[in-house]
């Protein structure tokens, strides 16, 4: 925006009206005391001030607006008749630009230089903008350096001690099989088995993150019974982890439409959450239905919990919960892929938590194809 300053009114009207008809949005003062007012108030591109004004003249309000930090990137065209006093005020002026125009004004030159000063502004605020944008990009790059440095760590360190264990298992199983203990040996061979799932579920979930960087998560959809995949993952889950009671509540009859394997990884992920971030000895609620033509599925644990700040973070790649970071390992990637893998069948994931109190995961997906869901009646 224009401010124009002069103390005669048809000198304002005249320069308004050609200011707006050349699409420039323009406010006056009709004074210099009423223009600092204003320039304190808003900020302008330029000012157009003249020079010979009663009480306060056209270069002590310069003088002023130069302190004023709403004006830094404002420019002056003083209206004067006398160039030598503008040259004067220049020197010690240090804003957006200055110029003149000796008076009576030719309305082509003024324009002209209106123009070359509103080009100025908006290359000059284009430069900043980009400058911006290009410091915001550095952080950002920085700041994902940072993650992968210590995802890297975190990754190697988990990847270490399964692989720890299972050296050490064998050691001792050598020393079994010199026994023949065939007891110890099988108990041991057990334990080296679990070991290695675990290795094996860390290298999935390490491959599943770089494909879904990639864009190269495949999925496999077909219409197949949830409930017996379900029924099947908790008797397995039970057997692994007597510790907790696995509840099983509700149930979905007949087939859905979905990438089994893919939604098993999800369901297995909750029930894992909920064994490790619950305590022993307690239950595990594990429900399903169907909610208005979806399917609806959740585990509730009685667990540790967390805050309302943490549950919008979790999903996040690489996101844990730092006070409790130290006492559970882990990556911080399985919700992530639980999330994409929910995301890629139009479906909601989500959870519910309480600080010590515990913590409910849900998802809900559609349960037809989408083909097939344009012939569903809508209940
Ligand atoms: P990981 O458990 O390997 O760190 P996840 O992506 O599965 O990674 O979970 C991310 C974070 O969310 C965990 O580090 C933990 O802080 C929090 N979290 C997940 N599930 C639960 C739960 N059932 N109760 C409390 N906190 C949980």
């Amino acid at each position: 925006m224009i401010l124009i300053v002069d103390d005669s009114p048809e000198n304002i009207i005249s320069l308004k009206k050609v200011l707006e008809k050349n699409d420039f949005e323009v406010d006056t003062a009709s004074s210099g005391e009423e223009a600092l007012k204003k320039i304190l108030k808003k900020s302008y591109v330029l000012i157009i001030l003249d020079v010979q004004m009663p009480g306060m003249d056209g270069f002590e309000v310069a003088e002023a607006v130069s302190g004023y930090s709403k004006a830094k990137e404002t420019a002056i065209i003083f209206l004067s008749a006398a160039t030598a006093n503008v040259n004067l005020i220049t020197r010690g002026y240090s804003s957006g630009g200055l110029d003149y125009i000796s008076k009576p004004v030719d309305m082509n030159i003024l324009l002209l230089k209106v123009k070359t000063f509103y080009r100025i502004y908006e290359q000059s605020r284009a430069l900043n903008e980009m400058q911006k944008a290009l410091r915001e990009e550095i952080e950002f790059r920085k700041e994902a350096e940072r993650k992968k440095d210590e995802f890297i760590s975190i990754a190697s360190h988990e990847l270490k001690t399964p692989m720890t264990s299972i050296k050490g298992y064998i050691q001792l199983l050598e020393k079994s099989l010199d026994k023949n203990d065939k007891e110890t040996i099988r108990a041991r061979l057990h334990k080296v088995q679990n070991q290695i799932e675990k290795l094996n579920v860390l290298i999935a979930d390490l491959l599943d993150i770089s494909k879904i960087e990639s864009g190269k998560l495949k999925f496999n959809k077909q219409y197949f019974s949830f409930d017996n995949l379900l029924e099947h993952l908790i008797e397995v889950m039970q057997q692994s982890n007597p510790q907790v009671k696995i509840v099983k509540k509700g149930s979905v009859d007949g087939n859905i439409f979905g990438d089994e394997m893919r939604i098993e990884q999800v369901i297995i992920n909750f029930i894992t959450n909920a064994i490790k971030y619950g305590p022993d000895g307690e239950e595990i609620h594990i429900n399903s239905e169907i909610r208005d033509n979806e399917l609806y599925f959740s585990v509730k644990d009685f667990g540790i919990g967390m805050s309302e700040e943490h549950q919008q973070k979790i999903f996040e790649k690489f996101y844990r919960i730092e006070e409790t970071s130290e006492r559970f390992q882990g990556l911080g990637i399985g919700l992530y892929i639980c999330q994409e893998i929910i995301d890629r069948h139009k479906g909601k994931i989500g959870a519910h938590s309480v600080l010590g109190e515990g913590s409910e995961f849900y998802f809900q997906i559609p349960l037809y194809s989408e083909k097939e869901e344009k012939k569903q009646p809508q209940l």
